[in-house]
């Protein structure tokens, strides 16, 4: 695994409640709120609830249940963001090099704009 999970990042905080977000979505295993600073016209975070830094985490400590509903999450948020038809991009940061910023994992799903061709 990579750092230990760290129960002061924000995420953590948003999830026990301890800070306001614009929630969008929640369930049993995954929270969805808005970006602070959007970087299209949806810019959505989703997290899983579980303590995890990074995919290394997860990928290796989440049971299938979690595993499934995160990835049901992603397409259930970005659905009713109405981001289907035109579509949009998912993206982690992870880590050092991918340049995470939140030591608690989340997918980005930004959408709403043509959002360039990006591979790296
Ligand atoms: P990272 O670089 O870790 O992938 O992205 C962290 C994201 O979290 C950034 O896009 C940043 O704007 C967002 N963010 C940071 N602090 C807060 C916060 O307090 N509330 C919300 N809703 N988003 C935040």
């Amino acid at each position: 695994p990579t750092q230990p999970y760290d129960d002061a990042n924000i995420f953590a905080k948003i999830l026990r409640g301890e800070i306001p977000a614009n929630r969008v979505y929640e369930d049993e295993w995954t929270l969805a709120f808005h970006d602070i600073a959007p970087q299209a016209p949806v810019h959505i975070l989703v997290v899983p609830k579980g303590n995890y830094v990074s995919w290394d985490d997860f990928s290796a400590k989440a049971s299938d249940a979690e595993i499934a509903g995160f990835a049901r999450a992603i397409g259930h948020v970005a659905r009713e963001a109405g981001l289907v038809e035109a579509g949009y991009r998912v993206l982690y940061n992870i880590g050092r090099n991918g340049g995470q910023e939140v030591p608690h994992l989340h997918a980005h799903i930004f959408g709403g704009r043509p959002l360039g061709r990006m591979v790296g």
